[in-house]
């Protein structure tokens, strides 16, 4: 299994992402954890995407690539993946198309976690007092939910012309919102041949 999970910040990306690839069996692949972790570890791409991540920008296209490529190579190897917060712009979903056509395999599904902007003030702004991210104060947040609407967003049409997008209610309870993906992927056409263990 091989999905995509599109969502603005605090829309629940990462929780449906850990949850997902659990039922399907598969990693779950987190472009933000990946960036962090280069970032905590001191790594000359760390220093890079510093002062994007930490200003709540989007990370230029390669640095990205870079880091994601063999990640994504190693777990569809290994049977799939649950990638989430990668693609951000229709560059990065044009190269993740390039990647799964070179390795010969189909990305089965784009999972929009559809949610109200206000409500994912809130949570943000829970979370900054949760977990410190240098990303989640106030301005940061609002720059981050802006990006999505500017730049992620229009993925939601792109992969609904693919004809692989599941949108859902992320505002429902998180049990309920993956029950609702799963069940919208399992509904998506082309579906049996997943069970047929095609390409996907
Ligand atoms: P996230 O944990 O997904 O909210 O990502 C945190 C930050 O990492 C974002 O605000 C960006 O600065 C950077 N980032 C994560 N994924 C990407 C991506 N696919 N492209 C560019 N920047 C990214």
């Amino acid at each position: 299994m091989r999905l995509l999970l599109i969502g603005a910040p605090g829309s629940g990306k990462g929780t449906q992402a850990t949850a997902l690839a659990a039922h399907y069996g598969v990693a779950h692949i987190a472009s933000g954890d990946l960036l962090r972790s280069q970032i905590r570890a001191g790594t000359p791409l760390g220093t890079k995407v510093r002062s994007y991540v930490e200003s709540g920008d989007l990370v230029p296209d390669e640095l990205v690539l870079e880091i994601l490529t063999p990640e994504l190579t190693a777990a569809s190897d290994a049977g799939g993946y649950v990638l989430d917060g990668f693609p951000r712009n229709l560059e990065q979903a044009e190269a993740a198309y390039r990647l799964a056509r070179r390795l010969g395999v189909t990305v089965r599904a784009a999972v929009y976690l559809e949610a109200e902007q206000e409500e994912l003030l809130g949570r943000l702004l829970r979370r900054a007092t949760e977990e410190g991210r240098a990303d989640d104060r106030e301005a940061t947040i609002r720059h981050r939910l802006e990006i999505f609407a500017t730049t992620t967003a229009p993925l939601v049409d792109y992969y609904a012309g693919r004809g692989i997008l599941v949108t859902i209610d992320a505002m429902q309870p998180v049990h309920r919102v993956t029950t609702a993906i799963v069940d919208g992927i399992t509904a998506l056409p082309g579906a049996a041949n997943v069970a047929g263990g095609t390409a996907e």
